[in-house]
């Protein structure tokens, strides 16, 4: 039988490492490309069956017609997340996969991580220790027993977070336009109007997607509602906040500390080695002069867990698609309606 052949963009060591393990399993034929997927690097899809993307890749209009013309049949996301590709534009023509969940711990932790180093100053102490340094000036914290977390969507990831946070003692309020009140009344948290978490909230956490609705859903507005000195930690998605009008809460102290994994124009420079270059965005680079935020590079999902899942999880949607049968994690941008034809026929279209 002849071999699938995949096209894999913007592949890191990593990915090679986990990718090449989990095809033991699948015999798939991996070209790994450096590139991202664009309109620019489109035309290497050509002799492909299928193409593996990650956040960074991106699908618009221009991009699907050059890989429909060139046989590419699955679009294969690596990520959970799926905004990067225009659902609409490939409805019909290339059908699109993603991971739905790959370990919505790895992500709960590291947001708990940025909480703890942000409170108690852990990533100063580390610089400050290694000089020979040992005066604790500056590093005074709060204890997170008793305080009010707000956790703003409370899927997969959120839920994690919420019973973390429960074990610190912590008060979790949460809203989500879909509720879980079983599962809250068994963690012990509660439901309460967005408003609210602004209001009540010490720390405020970003888990709901990045959707039209959502889009800077933490703008000026909603920062002036928050509680001065507040923690905002953002490992959702970078267009959750509108980071000019958080430079302006940083700058009048009403935000006290911004935990961010993610940011809205990330995609120049996350993954990448700037070290010995010019950052020339001017708002990343005055988010990175503030002594109270502290930023990582979309590395919430980096877990040894959550690499196997992906890498498995992946090529298994490509190998449910050729064999024809059902695609469990399957997505298009009518599904729930009844346009979508998933729960009839295993597919979208
Ligand atoms: P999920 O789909 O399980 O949960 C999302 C929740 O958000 C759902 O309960 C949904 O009802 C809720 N929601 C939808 N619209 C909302 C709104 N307007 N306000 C509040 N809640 C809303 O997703 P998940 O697995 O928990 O992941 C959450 C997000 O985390 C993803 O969409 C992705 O953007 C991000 N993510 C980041 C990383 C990382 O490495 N930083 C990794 C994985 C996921």
């Amino acid at each position: 039988m002849k071999k699938i052949k995949l096209s894999f963009f913007d592949a890191k060591p990593y990915d090679i490492e986990f990718f090449n393990r989990a095809n033991r399993k699948f015999g798939y034929d991996i070209k790994y490309f450096n590139n991202r997927l664009n309109p620019d690097t489109v035309s290497l899809v050509k002799g492909f069956d299928a193409v593996c993307l990650f956040v960074n890749d991106i699908v618009t209009k221009n991009v699907v017609g050059p890989l429909v013309k060139n046989g590419i049949r699955i679009i294969a996301l690596r990520s959970a997340g799926y905004n990067n590709v225009d659902l609409k534009a490939v409805f019909g023509k290339i059908h699109v996969a993603r991971v739905p969940a790959y370990s919505p711990y790895a992500v709960a932790e590291h947001t708990v991580g940025l909480m703890l180093s942000l409170n108690r100053k852990i990533h100063k102490a580390y610089y400050r220790t290694r000089d020979s340094n040992f005066n604790i000036n500056g590093l005074l914290g709060f204890d997170m027993n008793g305080k009010t977390a707000g956790i703003i969507g409370t899927g997969k990831i959120g839920r994690v977070l919420a019973k973390i946070l429960k074990g610190f003692c912590m008060k979790v309020i949460a809203y989500d336009p879909f509720p879980d009140a079983d599962y809250a009344a068994r963690t012990g948290f509660s439901y309460v109007p967005l408003e609210k978490i602004y209001t009540d909230s010490d720390i405020i956490s970003l888990h709901c997607p990045l959707t039209q609705e959502t889009f800077h859903l933490i703008d000026g507005k909603a920062l002036s509602k928050m509680k001065k000195g507040v923690m905002l930690i953002n490992t959702g998605r970078g267009r959750l906040i509108n980071t000019r009008a958080l430079i302006a809460a940083l700058k009048s102290g009403r935000i006290g500390y911004a935990g961010l994994d993610v940011y809205e124009e990330e995609s120049e420079y996350f993954f990448e080695d700037f070290s010995s270059k010019i950052v020339s965005d001017d708002v990343l680079a005055r988010l990175l002069t503030f002594n109270n935020v502290l930023i990582t590079s979309h590395q919430a999902f980096f877990t040894v867990e959550a690499l196997a899942n992906i890498a498995d999880t992946t090529l298994g949607n490509i190998a449910e698609f050729f064999c024809g049968g059902q695609m469990e994690n399957e997505i298009c941008y009518q599904c729930g309606r009844k346009e979508c034809a998933r729960e009839k026929t295993g597919k979208c279209f």
